[in-house]
């Protein structure tokens, strides 16, 4: 029943709405979004699926895409990529084949959502109405739609990432959500250099996965992105830490903490400034061991790429985002 009213809905759309050609064109960052934010909102109208759900695939799979070599370069402005044997079918001998007959004949994901007669897997508009109409296929309600993203990426941890991003999408209504601030406040009394990769000697063979900015106890701790609490809680190197994943899929970790804000909870929304906690000492010991360094707070970035999660280098970004606030400022 869906896929006839998805049918009808989607003509409809496409017939009364002005082609967009994205072609090689270059569009500045603004026109980006716009364009995406469109797309999302066709796809959502097709499908009765709110676009956020449509934002953050594509936003995770931008991301994912960015980091892997794996994987071809985005041609237009979504970020979503569909494998050529999964686009045409598994069975179907032509894995580049886009007509959407034989394609729909061979049970592939592939869809003609322009109606320019094509199933194309690098057009914007066929790739968002096939994911519309794969998502649709379960259900429009989110338990639906979660089943929809567990079969079709097969990984619980790029389930979790989707729908942070759908929840932070929801909430602020807006794909503009790139801004950081310094994980301190500036006026506090701070310093830090560049550590990242440095030998460790305690808990066996590891390199130090941060940057320390050394702080007195207290001094506020605040998040540096717009982003969802994924890990609240005691770990026996870095005491009492917090990770907050942003719609980068960015895992933003702080440790060593004093104490946490009062209603901070995991599953939490937080945004640049958010205080999360404040400067400590805790960690190297069982839960609550606190002393055996100076106060300071420990800074990392993890990247997810679909696969697994890496550490790199946060000391750019800090210096970076240090230097944006203090121009804000003046
Ligand atoms: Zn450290």
């Amino acid at each position: 029943m869906y896929r006839f009213i998805f049918g009808i809905v989607m003509m409809i759309i496409i017939f009364t709405t002005p082609k967009i050609i994205f072609g090689q064109e270059k569009f500045d960052e603004e026109e980006i979004y716009q364009k995406r934010m469109e797309l999302y909102k066709k796809a959502e109208a097709a499908s009765l699926i709110p676009w956020y759900y449509f934002a953050a695939i594509d936003q995770y799979e931008r991301n994912v895409r960015q980091v892997r070599r794996d994987l071809p370069k985005p041609t237009g402005v979504l970020g979503i990529y569909i494998k050529p044997e999964i686009w045409a079918g598994p069975l179907n001998k032509n894995p580049h084949d886009t007509n959407p007959f034989t394609i729909s004949q061979f049970g592939g994901f592939g869809m003609d959502g322009n109606g320019d007669g094509v199933a194309d897997p690098t057009d914007d508009e066929d790739v968002i109405f096939a994911m519309a109409r794969f998502l649709q296929s379960y259900g429009i309600d989110h338990k639906h739609i979660k089943m929809a993203l567990w079969d079709y990426y097969q990984r619980s941890k790029t389930v979790d990432l989707i729908l942070g991003k759908v929840k932070i999408y929801k909430k602020y209504q807006t794909l503009k959500l790139d801004d950081h601030v310094f994980p301190l406040p500036l006026h506090a009394n701070y310093s830090y250099r560049d550590t990242w990769g440095d030998k460790r000697g305690w808990g066996g063979r590891r390199i130090h996965e941060g940057t320390d900015i050394f702080a007195s106890y207290g001094v506020p701790v605040r998040s540096t992105c717009y982003g969802i609490v994924e890990l609240k809680g005691w770990n026996n190197y870095g005491g009492w830490r917090v990770g907050i994943r942003d719609i980068n899929n960015t895992y933003h970790y702080f440790a060593h903490l004093n104490g946490f804000s009062p209603n901070l909870r995991e599953g939490q929304i937080v945004e640049p400034g958010t205080i999360i906690g404040s400067v400590g000492s805790s960690g190297y010991g069982p839960p609550g061991t606190a002393g055996k360094f100076p106060p300071h707070l420990h800074y990392g970035m993890y990247k997810d790429n679909g696969y697994t999660e890496w550490s790199f280098d946060p000391y750019p970004h800090l210096k970076a985002w240090e230097r944006a606030e203090k121009q804000k400022k003046k």
